[in-house]
């Protein structure tokens, strides 16, 4: 496959994708938010249109170039609303998938927050994957390989993508944002955790949206560790208002910042285990646990440590 370099880092995923193999009809795409998942389905998608002779995508024929502007009609995204995909799509989805392609050869069903499918809707997309028409392929992009059926597992090639090294990060900011100031793009590439979308986020947003996460985390870390409760607790109820991408970025940036008070004298077993609270909440956030509910557990967590 070609292009594979518009990903950064994830050596193995590409080393694997180079190798000359054809396409699968059906791939699993997996990792954290923020780590490639769309950029690499994005190529993927392209890859399985193309009509191009050699290496897919060329890049250049009819299907790439519109799969690239987003306006392919047998490339359909499923999921992007950012709303559980519930089993009548799926169903939508099959009866779609015995139309025959509009233009391309293949018809690409996209299913993103794939992780939201309850049983029953990832049961019907296993009965697809299974007896669909050859030419229909799909990319199942979840943030949580563990969420889904090993049915479906064991039917989808799995792709993991792994947060990138600062260097991969540096390098490849450097590169997307060749017009920014290098100090900014090294504070990015150190910070983001090796989470590339957050960087991406942060500098197209000058670094604002940076600078508001980073004070609401050193605000959090502050109250964890010295309260008052009551100011705590309020903290955690205008929380309830925050969207789930915001929330994952401030107990992330929370976490950071209580690491670097370790060094200003902070208790370490009351730090550690704030880490250790925080992490775990972070780590059930793509399993659709609202707002309410994290700011919840969130307060009573550190209240009972
Ligand atoms: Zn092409």
């Amino acid at each position: 496959m070609r292009g594979l370099e518009a990903l950064c880092g994830n050596v193995q995923v590409k080393r694997r994708l180079s190798s000359g193999r054809g396409l699968s009809h059906a791939y699993l795409l997996s990792g954290p938010a923020g780590c490639g998942k769309r950029t690499l389905a994005g190529l993927l998608s392209q890859a399985l249109v193309c009509s191009g002779a050699g290496e897919v995508p060329c890049g250049a024929c009819d299907h790439c170039r519109k799969a690239a502007a987003g306006v392919h009609p047998d490339i359909l995204r499923v999921g992007s609303d950012g709303k559980d995909i519930t089993v009548s799509q799926v169903r939508e989805v099959r009866s779609d998938a015995y139309i025959r392609p509009n233009e391309a050869g293949r018809k690409v069903y996209i299913l993103e927050n794939a992780q939201t499918m309850n049983g029953s809707a990832q049961n019907a997309l296993l009965k697809l994957l299974e007896e669909g028409p050859a030419y229909a392929a799909f990319l199942l992009l979840s943030d949580n390989a563990g969420a889904m059926l090993p049915t479906v597992r064991s039917r989808c090639e799995l792709l993991t993508l792994s947060p990138v090294t600062p260097a991969e990060a540096e390098a490849w900011l450097l590169r997307r944002f060749p017009d920014l100031p290098r100090e900014q793009i090294l504070d990015a590439a150190r910070r983001c955790e090796g989470v590339l979308g957050r960087a991406v986020a942060w500098l197209e947003g000058g670094g604002q949206e940076a600078e508001e996460v980073r004070s609401a985390g050193a605000e959090l870390a502050r109250l964890l560790l010295s309260g008052p409760e009551g100011a705590l607790l309020e903290y955690c109820v205008g929380l309830e208002k925050w969207e789930r991408d915001a929330l994952g970025e401030l107990l992330d940036e929370t976490v950071q910042q209580l690491r670097v008070g370790l060094s200003s004298g902070w208790d370490p077993r009351r730090v550690m285990a704030l880490v250790d609270h925080l992490r775990k909440l972070r780590a059930a956030l793509p399993y659709n646990v609202g707002a309410g509910h994290l700011a919840g557990w969130l307060c009573a967590g550190a209240a009972a440590l």
